[in-house]
């Protein structure tokens, strides 16, 4: 055998014992392309926990790394040793984000393994707690009153609150004034302090606020209402007139390009298992997230799902004139 030849063998042998170990005790780290505290911080925390065992017992870490609507976290995995170690945890921006961001060092299509979707979670529009509005239309007065002065907190360009809020101003035919933040869990406190009106943001960070009154909330963002009791009297925002409205958002979990298919099996495996994990399923349809269970939840059908997702959202985003650089 010649020496380059030899070299090879030996690599591959290596690479199929390190798949065998995978992950071998050692710390798996999820990066949250957001910031602590907020809602897909919530469910990379929740799924951590679940995929804890499925993985062998060891640890899973939470790595924040927020900005840029997620493109700065996506980007740290993408470019990450592909070895199964460091993963992914993002929501729909991974669908945005070719439309709406400019210039990433990576290809959402081709950039990344995918290892199925997680789960589905509905949006609501809440507002300050100083709102005198008892009702989405007493806001929608106020909206109209107000042109020009309402502040919209967002969790940066291309993130859910930011695409929700895009097609709300598109609906309302209102211009707000965005507010970023590097996730919606800093944007809820100012909202919380009065400093910001008005914010769309997952139900998964949104519950526990509207359960301790500490916002207001007048829509959710569903073709149809949610059976969640603290939701479930929410009007939808197609009830309230707005034609067509329908923001969902999902989850999926991700690894950079290369991993080896032996441990992209083993991960995607663990994932099925955590996603039947009854305390986890608890946890999340008590924040009104609905855990997934379809075709979404093996690679293909993800990386089909984030496709049809990115055909779907790059004609609304591109009609509602929106980039950023
Ligand atoms: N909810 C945020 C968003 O608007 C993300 C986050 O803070 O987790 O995309």
């Amino acid at each position: 055998m010649n020496k380059l030849l030899a070299i090879a063998a030996l690599a591959t042998v290596a690479v199929g014992a390190q798949a065998q170990d995978f992950p071998g005790g050692k710390p798996i780290s999820i990066v949250v392309p957001f910031a602590a505290g907020g809602p897909t911080d919530r469910v990379a925390r929740d799924l951590a926990e679940a995929l804890r065992k499925p993985l062998g017992g060891g640890s899973i870490v939470i790595d924040n790394v927020p900005g840029a609507g997620s493109s700065i976290g996506a980007a740290k995995v993408a470019r990450a040793n592909p070895d199964g170690y460091t993963l992914l945890l993002n929501h729909i921006g991974m669908s945005t984000i070719p439309t709406l961001v400019r210039n990433v060092p990576f290809k959402v299509e081709t950039g990344f393994e995918y290892l199925g979707i997680v789960n589905d979670v509905p949006m609501t529009l809440i507002a300050k707690p100083q709102m005198a509005a008892t009702n989405y239309k007493e806001l929608s007065a106020w909206i109209t009153a107000n042109k020009g002065k309402i502040n919209l907190g967002n969790a940066g360009v291309g993130s859910a609150s930011h695409l929700c809020g895009l097609l709300f101003q598109t609906a309302t035919k209102t211009e707000m004034t965005p507010v970023p933040y590097k996730g919606t869990a800093p944007a809820i406190t100012d909202l919380i302090g009065g400093q910001i009106d008005l914010l769309c943001d997952q139900t998964t960070n949104t519950s526990p606020q509207i359960e301790a009154k500490k916002v207001k909330a007048y829509a959710v963002t569903t073709a149809k209402r949610l059976t969640t009791p603290l939701l479930k009297d929410l009007p939808t925002l197609q009830e309230e007139g707005l034609k067509g409205f329908e923001v969902t958002i999902w989850h999926g979990l991700y690894a950079p390009k290369g991993t080896p298919p032996a441990i992209t099996k083993k991960l995607n495996d663990a994932l099925k298992v955590a996603l039947k994990d009854p305390e986890f399923i608890k946890k999340q349809e008590g924040l009104g997230a609905v855990v997934a269970t379809d075709g979404r939840i093996e690679p293909e059908g993800h990386k089909k799902f984030v496709a049809a997702e990115i055909a779907k959202w790059s004609p609304i985003i591109k009609a509602a004139g929106v980039y950023a650089d």
